[in-house]
């Protein structure tokens, strides 16, 4: 095997895509723990009908495959304790890291942290919001003009569609609100928000992780996505080389060995350190500076001036506006009326026509190494993984955040209407966007896990990819920049592999 990708969400498949489109006669093999779920690979389930996307749901659960809650935002699952106050936030297709979290005195956790277990990952399941990082969100060692051709790149393959200020009708009419309260010197400029959603046919059609696994199928033969395969660890040899890893087929229990020149591990923020820590590689950052965003999104009954019967709906425009990270606002804001929005969203069949706006909010979190997910030497997960246990806490910087999150919620809501409810800090975990666990740096200083490129300081051949290598305290969803940052070094593995590739055929002559 040339290369063994750990994980099939969106970070290993642009990795297997970039590879296969610079080196199509490599073999590559993606192993997902997850199963494949019916219709077209890959596939965003807000795609798929009411009846599909729920089968889908059911079966990338994990632990919890079968267990119905698609009534999630209203209901619990049986099986789950319904006291816990972050049940609200568990979301159909994911399963909790830990559904009764014991938490050390003092720290907050991240109770409704979840995971997405299936083919596509969460990437057929997200929201597919794509914003671009702005000034300290942007990874500092990494030269402007190259992470921005990365990320043009990224928004390319996702096929994301932006829109550009004032914007019209309702959305414009929000976005002019909107503007005239938060720009300001220094400050990253409202906008609206970027999404990897596209009008085809007749209709919204979202980007899911088969949107950037194209065909790989047809022009790299020697791919395959292996699905139902457990990743139980690397393996390096006695000179630090990755050389393979140690499978486990989760239907037959078989555990067998694979072989491969360039070992890639993409298994999301929390998964990716666990595969490491079973594979005995333990560097000093390795779990450590994790943060999420906090979040807090409370639904406002637009007022007669924002009222969407008042204007013409144009259903090709999302006219979500974005309030984009700056320094001294470290947070991100997005605002759009129900009216506009293409999901399909839980809230009854009346919600998207009614007068219901939303006002979400993600805050950076003051990045600290002693944030971690630490993981057990004793005590397995339901895979037979290192069990993960998440320590986690507010500072000082966190509470100010906070409440000028809240404050900016405030501020937002009121030029539009009236809150229904008082803004409220999501359960930890909520956001979904688990980062630094294996983060990138400029040194081997020990307060990273890969360089610049994603390759595991000291260990030759391994690489990593998703939000768990981004460095730095964001509040932009992270998918773009951990795409943009896959595709930078999967083209240096797939130029290595061109080199050795000729070199092997050049020595075979
Ligand atoms: C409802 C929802 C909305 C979201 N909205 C947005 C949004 O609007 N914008 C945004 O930027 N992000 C959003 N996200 C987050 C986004 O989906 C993730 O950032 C992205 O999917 C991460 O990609 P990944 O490949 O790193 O990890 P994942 O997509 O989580 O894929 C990792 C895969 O690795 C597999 N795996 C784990 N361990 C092993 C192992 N040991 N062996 C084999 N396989 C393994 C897992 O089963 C999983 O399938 C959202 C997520 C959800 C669920």
């Amino acid at each position: 095997m040339d290369v063994l990708i750990v994980g099939s969400g969106p970070a290993g498949s642009m990795y297997a895509r970039t590879i296969g489109e610079l080196t199509p006669h490599a073999r590559i093999l993606m192993v997902e723990a997850g199963p494949s779920v019916p219709g077209i690979r890959g596939d965003h389930t807000q795609n798929m009908t009411d009846d599909e996307r729920s089968a889908v749901q059911l079966l990338t659960q994990g632990p919890d495959a079968g267990l119905q809650r698609d009534a999630a935002l209203i209901d619990i699952a049986e099986g789950l304790d319904p006291s816990l106050e972050f049940r609200q936030t568990i979301l159909p297709g994911l399963h909790f890291v830990d559904s009764q979290p014991a938490l050390r005195p003092g720290d907050v956790g991240l109770p409704a942290a979840s995971m997405s277990t299936g083919v596509g990952g969460m990437g057929i399941h997200w929201g597919a919001s794509t914003p671009r990082p702005h000034q300290s969100e942007r990874i500092p060692f990494i030269p402007r003009a190259e992470m921005d051709a990365a990320l043009l790149h990224a928004e390319d393959v996702l096929g994301v569609t932006k829109q550009t200020p004032p914007g019209r009708g309702l959305p414009g009419r929000i976005y002019a609100a909107m503007a005239a309260e938060f720009d300001g010197p220094g400050l990253t400029p409202v906008g609206f928000m970027p999404n990897a959603i596209r009008w085809e046919g007749g209709r919204l059609t979202f980007s899911g992780t088969g949107t950037i696994l194209g065909d790989i199928e047809k022009t790299v033969p020697g791919f395959e996505l292996r699905p139902e395969t457990l990743c139980r660890r690397v393996l390096v040899d006695d000179d630090g080389v990755a050389v393979g890893a140690q499978l486990r087929d989760l239907s037959s229990g078989e555990v067998y060995t694979v072989r491969a020149a360039r070992v890639i591990v993409c298994a999301d923020g929390l998964r990716t350190p666990q595969v490491l820590f079973a594979s005995g590689i333990r560097p000093d950052a390795l779990g450590h500076y994790l943060n999420e965003h906090y979040q807090m999104a409370s639904f406002v009954q637009l007022s007669d001036e924002f009222d969407p019967a008042r204007f013409d709906r144009d259903p090709t425009r999302l006219g979500n506006v974005l309030i984009p990270f700056s320094d001294a606002r470290p947070m991100q804001g997005g605002v759009m009326a129900l009216a506009g929005s293409p999901y399909a969203l839980p809230l009854g069949a009346d919600a998207a026509a009614s007068r219901l706006g939303i006002v979400a909010w993600y805050a950076a979190k003051d990045i600290r190494f002693e944030d971690a997910v630490v993981f057990s030497d004793t005590e397995t997960d339901h895979y037979g993984m290192p069990k993960m246990t998440i320590q986690y806490s507010r500072t000082e910087r966190d509470l100010m955040t906070i409440a000028q999150m809240r404050e900016n919620s405030l501020r937002s809501a009121a030029l539009i209407g009236t809150l229904n409810e008082q803004p409220t800090l999501a359960a930890g975990g909520s956001s979904l966007h688990y980062q630094g666990t294996v983060r990138m740096g400029a040194f081997d200083d020990g307060n990273s896990v890969c360089d610049a490129q994603l390759k595991v300081w000291g260990i030759e051949n391994l690489y990593l990819g998703g939000n768990g290598v981004i460095p730095t305290a964001t509040a932009a969803n992270p998918t773009l920049t951990m795409l943009a940052l896959a595709w930078r070094a999967a083209t240096e593995v797939a130029t290595s592999l061109a080199d050795e590739f000729s070199s092997a055929a050049h020595a075979a002559r």
